[in-house]
């Protein structure tokens, strides 16, 4: 049977939570700080994954500086050095991330996993910190197209910053993230609520509210205990399946809104309006802050969108946080 293209429409932000695991500190460098090992547990998938982080650039004086090496087996010593394919994606991280946004992003870490093209998740409890994760093995996997990756984050990084949110969930009437800071990869527990005018609450509104229902109603269903789960499943997935520009749009709002600012940034403008999917691109097309994003990447990157290998799109985002 063909997996189904919907998750549950849980706060989603943050599948991944990681655990962190001690590690002996030597090969330590002038400094640069050796740090733990960090261990990658993916909700509702597969359990623990070793994310095999590298090193860690902080945003500094308007730059990344790399501030810590990870303890890393021997096998992954020479990607951990290697400096210039560490230089090309920042490198790339400079075209897509325009300077003003990249003060949110403290930390950018470069791990060495498959399957994973990156993730975001805060470092302090109200989104003005936030770290950025980014794979150095994408740079040559031909399934991960690593720019795509970096935009998708960045639409991340746009509607999850302390602009969008503020801390707490007194009286909170819009979209909450109310995540325990154990599960998460800096143990930082999340209360927040989005603000009136923020992306999330107006994209959920306009685009998601109208599906709440059937989700809950869905939701309700046990996947494992109740016959009618794939059924239902099924004709929900073929009612709804123009609302989404991918599958990976539909596990969430969270996703779908960074996909949808994914395609917005390198797609085409829409020509019609007749799809919701369409609808949402063009929604940021009103958007003056998103429009000159867009005009900032594309100033810097020319995109062949449609050469892309749909079938493996899925791949680079399966862990991200944001949930990814
Ligand atoms: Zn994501």
């Amino acid at each position: 049977m063909k997996k189904s293209i919907f998750l549950r429409l849980k706060p989603l932000l943050f599948l991944v939570a990681l655990n962190l695991i001690s590690c002996s500190k030597d090969d330590q460098q002038e400094g640069v700080k050796d740090e733990e090992g960090v261990t990658v547990d993916v909700e509702r998938t597969k359990g623990l994954v070793e994310i095999n982080a590298l090193v860690v650039y902080e945003f500094k004086n308007n730059e990344y500086v790399k501030t810590k090496l990870y303890k890393v087996s021997d096998e992954q010593n020479g990607l951990q050095n290697d400096n210039v394919k560490q230089k090309k994606i920042l490198d790339l991280v400079d075209k897509i991330i325009p300077q003003n946004y990249k003060s949110f992003i403290n930390e950018i870490v470069l791990f060495d996993v498959e399957d994973l093209g990156g993730y975001v998740h805060p470092l302090k409890g109200d989104f003005s910190s936030l770290q950025l994760g980014l794979s150095l093995t994408a740079l040559e996997d031909e399934t991960i197209d690593i720019e795509e990756v970096i935009v998708h984050e960045l639409g991340h990084v746009l509607t999850f910053n302390s602009t969008q949110f503020k801390e707490g969930l007194a009286d909170c009437e819009t979209f909450k993230v109310d995540i325990p800071g154990a599960e998460l990869i800096t143990e930082v527990g999340v209360k927040a609520c989005a603000n009136n005018a923020s992306y999330v609450n107006d994209f959920e509104q306009k685009f998601w509210k109208v599906i709440r229902g059937e989700l809950e109603r869905l939701n309700e269903l046990d996947e494992n205990d109740d016959p009618s789960y794939f059924q239902e499943k099924f004709e929900f997935d073929e009612r709804h399946r123009d609302r989404f520009v991918s599958d990976y749009a539909a596990t969430s709002f969270i996703e779908d809104i960074a996909e949808v600012f994914n395609y917005f940034v390198r797609g085409d403008k829409p020509t019609t309006n007749s799809k919701i999917k369409d609808q949402k691109i063009l929604y940021m097309y009103e958007n003056d802050e998103l429009n000159s994003v867009r005009d900032f990447i594309r100033s810097n990157i020319t995109f062949n969108i449609s050469a892309r290998k749909v079938n493996k799109k899925n791949k680079q985002f399966k862990y991200c946080l944001g949930k990814h």
